[in-house]
Order: C-alpha cells, then sequence, then structure tokens
C-alpha cells in the first residue's frame, strides 16, 4: 500500500463521514459511548490509500495489500467491546494488518503489543503510527506463539479467523485475563471470548458469526 501526504490529511467531508458511521453503529449495537467516542475521532481513512478515503467510512472490511483485509467497523468495535478495556491493560493483539484496531485499543487507553506474519503490512503499520504520535509495540511474526517474553497480559485479541483456540495464547493471560478470538472454519467464525478462571480453569463463552481472513502460523491454519 503506498501512503502519501493525502493519506494523512482529514476534511471536514471525511470528519461528517466518520460521524456518520458512529451514528451507524450506535444504531446497530448498544457499544459503550468511549468506544464510539474513540471511532468518531480516529481517521480510518488514515489506514487507506488516499484514492479510497470515503469507502473508509462505511461499515465495512476493505482490502489493506497482500491479501489481507481491515476488519469492519462493527467488527472493531464488536471485540473491543467485549474486550472490557480498562485504562492500562495490557493487550496483546494477533494480526496487526493494517493497524486500525490496535490504534483504537491505544486511544482507549492500554498498552498494545500488536504481532504481524505479513513484515510488509507491518512497516506500514509503522509509519502510520508515527504520523499519529500512537505507540503500541509492534512485532513480526507467528502471533499464535504469542509474545512468551512480555507475558502475561489482561486481554488479547485475535483479528484473524482461527480453527482452535490455541493453547499457548490461554497460557500467556493473567488469572481473570479474557481471549477474544473468532473460531471456526475459513468461511465463518464465532466469536468467542475465554475467561481465564484460575490458572488451570477457563470460561468460554459464544457470542455472534463473523467472517475473517485465515489466522496462519503453528496454532492457526
Ligand atoms: N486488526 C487488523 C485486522 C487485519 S486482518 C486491522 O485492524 O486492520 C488479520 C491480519 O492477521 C492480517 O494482516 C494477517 O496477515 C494477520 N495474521 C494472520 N495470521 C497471523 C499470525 N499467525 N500472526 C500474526 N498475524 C497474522
Amino acid at each position: 500500500m503506498k501512503l502519501t501526504d493525502a493519506s494523512f490529511t482529514d476534511t471536514y467531508k471525511l470528519k461528517g463521514l466518520r460521524k456518520k458511521l458512529v451514528k451507524i453503529l450506535e444504531d446497530k449495537y448498544p457499544f459503550d459511548s468511549k468506544i464510539l467516542e474513540v471511532i468518531g475521532s480516529l481517521p480510518r481513512h488514515y489506514f487507506f490509500e488516499s484514492a479510497f478515503g470515503e469507502q473508509a467510512y462505511q461499515d465495512k472490511a476493505f482490502p489493506i495489500g497482500k491479501g489481507q483485509t481491515i476488519s469492519q467497523p462493527y467488527t472493531v468495535a464488536y471485540q473491543t467491546q467485549l474486550l472490557e478495556v480498562k485504562t492500562g491493560d495490557k493487550i496483546m493483539e494477533i494480526g496487526t494488518g493494517s493497524g486500525y484496531q490496535a490504534a483504537v485499543l491505544v486511544m482507549l487507553g492500554a498498552k498494545v503489543f500488536s504481532i504481524e506474519r505479513v513484515p510488509e503490512l507491518h512497516k506500514t503499520a509503522k509509519t502510520i503510527f508515527a504520523f499519529l504520535e500512537l505507540s503500541p509495540r509492534l512485532y513480526v511474526g507467528d502471533g499464535t506463539l504469542g509474545l512468551p517474553k512480555y507475558a502475561p497480559f489482561d486481554k488479547i485479541i485475535v483479528t484473524a479467523a482461527a480453527p482452535i483456540i490455541p493453547e499457548t495464547l490461554v497460557a500467556q493471560l493473567k488469572v481473570g485475563g479474557y481471549l477474544v478470538i473468532p473460531v471456526g472454519d475459513k468461511e465463518t467464525q464465532q466469536m468467542i471470548r475465554i475467561i481465564k478462571t484460575s490458572e488451570t480453569t477457563t470460561k468460554k463463552e459464544v457470542f455472534d458469526t463473523f467472517r475473517f481472513v485465515p489466522l496462519i502460523g503453528e496454532e492457526g491454519w
């Protein structure tokens, strides 16, 4: 993806479209006002090539190159809500992609560690974060293995479709921590939230159906 100065220009028109997007999300689901505020203030078009700026404010996923997509705003809001983000939470994200989801988490006050397997996407996300002056820690690698060096985490979010719940990730959660992950086949997945209730036990909650790009790796596809 090629970013130019035009990619980082906010306009009245784009601001207006962003407000409309927030209204669309508000009408679809009772999202926390804090999450909607962040979506309302973070220019999603910065994560797109400038030619597609206006499309950033449709409630849709969009290609970001390398066969990957930026998640639909509804999906970002939904996973964020399930994480119940608190200021200072240490959160690991698997699948940096465009960086948009990571930016939302940082703006909610979390300390974010995000892993991407495609180096080019990692690099583009880095450029966008530098411009936004946001600083999640970004890594390249197989996120299904997590970041044992920085574990345990309060929360873990996986933004690609997993065939199973990676045990390695559950092991890197604090007791009381949450793992939010779409699990299923390559076509559709159920949003799952795992709550680590003790060192050896978990509670599983099942939410709505989504469609993500596949999680590729040792504990993925
Ligand atoms: N959170 C992203 C969504 C990107 S789509 C956003 O806000 O834009 C999912 C991303 O997961 C893709 O970029 C894909 O390359 C990445 N991915 C897939 N398998 C992975 C793995 N094992 N480790 C890290 N990233 C992975």
